[in-house]
């Protein structure tokens, strides 16, 4: 065997920095497949434009599966002959199409639109989610809250109420897909039913506030990002002012808070203006099916 090559600084320090992007953009990837947030198709596709994800050992896509831990991963390579070391770029045309056939969904054969509905506090997006719930066959995400519930509320239907404890242990057990603290109670979108339903070919939509969108949009880019913005200021100040279940100080909090949260429009995939709650929903359902 010949001599290692010798490297000058700069290389060296070029090929620390392309070997740390590798395991970033590999991490990432892991990350969202785990997460159902991208399918094993999904990731083939990309891993014949992307050089990195194409070098990615079978063995560490497999078990990044949702449901496949070393065990399950290491039977299926041995079903189709894959050796341990193979990479994904190396797989030859029987095995591939073996692994897109037993990770294809039966039921529909594509996955369903996440749409994240977010906006200020106060600006009519429970109202939007009702009636998109009541008019159409999408799949809406109920949120685990520390928030005591309100008198009208249920368990299992408004929210799932968790005590502190009971948040703590879900964020240690990564079991949400975002979660965030809002005007002193914690909010947190749980990551498995959300992506069942998107494997059964169901749109799902989450109605979320504004910090957890973004991580929505960090970890599942494809993700459609809608901000409801109030027809106008004094509207909402009326609605916040109106609303009866909040104590005084609590209207108080989340009119300040809806103030900064107006500014955080433009990282949005799309702007919708509540001036009727149809509109709004006829515009969900559209963005669903684009
Ligand atoms: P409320 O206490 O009025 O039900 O909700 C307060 C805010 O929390 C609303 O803006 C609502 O959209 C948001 N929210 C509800 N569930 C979640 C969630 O799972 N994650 C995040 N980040 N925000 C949520």
């Amino acid at each position: 065997m010949g001599l290692p090559p010798q490297l000058s600084d700069a290389e060296r320090s070029r090929a620390l920095e392309l070997a740390k992007r590798s395991r970033q953009v590999r991490a990432q990837a892991k990350q969202e497949l785990s997460r159902g947030m991208v399918s094993f198709t999904q990731f083939i596709d990309a891993a014949k434009e992307n050089e990195i994800l194409a070098k990615m050992r079978v063995v560490e896509l497999l078990e990044s599966m949702p449901g496949y831990g070393k065990v399950r991963a290491q039977s299926l390579m041995e079903r189709h002959s894959i050796s341990p070391t193979r990479r994904v770029q190396g797989l030859g045309r029987h095995q591939m199409q073996a692994l897109l056939k037993e990770f294809d969904i039966p039921q529909s054969g594509s996955r369903g639109r996440l749409i994240v509905l977010s906006g200020p506090g106060g600006v009519g997006k429970s109202t939007v989610t009702k009636v998109l719930r009541e008019s159409s066959d999408f799949w809406i995400s109920v949120s685990a809250t520390t928030r005591a519930p309100r008198f009208n509320e249920v368990e299992g239907r408004d929210y799932y109420f968790y005590s502190n404890e009971e948040f703590d242990s879900a964020i240690e057990r990564d079991e949400f897909l975002e979660w965030a603290d809002f005007a002193g109670n914690r909010y947190g979108t749980l990551a498995e039913p959300v992506n069942q339903a998107l494997s059964k070919g169901l749109n799902v939509l989450l109605e979320i506030e504004i910090s957890g969108a973004k991580q929505v949009k960090a970890h599942a880019p494809h993700a459609h990002l809608v901000f409801l913005e109030p027809p106008s200021w004094e509207e909402l100040v009326s609605r916040l002012e109106g609303r009866g279940t909040d104590s005084p100080e609590r209207r108080a909090a989340r009119l300040a808070l809806a103030q900064e949260e107006l500014a955080a429009a433009s990282l949005f995939d799309t702007v919708v203006i509540n001036d009727q709650v149809e509109n709004v929903v006829a515009t969900l359902i559209r963005l669903a099916s684009s």
